[in-house]
């Protein structure tokens, strides 16, 4: 969670010196794109809300990582936590349903990712 934090406190110091650079494009602010992804608790309970309050959006890219310890239920978002940033707002992207190496999977065994999460979202 130290490391997201200061990744955020980081990027909101930085904010301001970006719009000191002359843009490429000077009739259009500068684009800032932020994205997150393996569903962390930290991201729900601090990120969300540091953006929300600074009023910034992002893309959550999400996966159900396998709970095989109590502690494992506490350090990753559950699925109505992944809901309730979805009704804050924020865009949720597909990150496969278990965080494969995309690269060792067949072509069905990613259609079944990607529609894991796809189940997920639409229940
Ligand atoms: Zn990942």
């Amino acid at each position: 969670m130290k490391r997201i934090t200061i990744a955020i406190a980081l990027l909101l110091f930085m904010l301001p010196f970006s719009y000191a650079l002359p843009p490429a494009d000077t009739t259009r602010p500068p684009i800032v794109i932020l994205s997150f992804d393996d569903a962390e608790i930290s991201h729900y309970t601090v990120v969300a809300p540091m953006l929300k309050k600074y009023h910034c959006n992002a893309t959550f890219f999400v996966c159900d990582f396998p709970r095989k310890t109590p502690a494992d239920s506490v350090e990753f978002m559950n699925w109505q936590q992944i809901q309730r940033l979805h009704q804050m707002g924020f865009e949720i992207g597909n990150h496969t349903g278990h965080h494969k190496n995309v690269t060792k999977l067949t072509r069905g065994q990613l259609q079944q990712e990607i529609q894991y999460v796809d189940d997920k979202c639409s229940s």
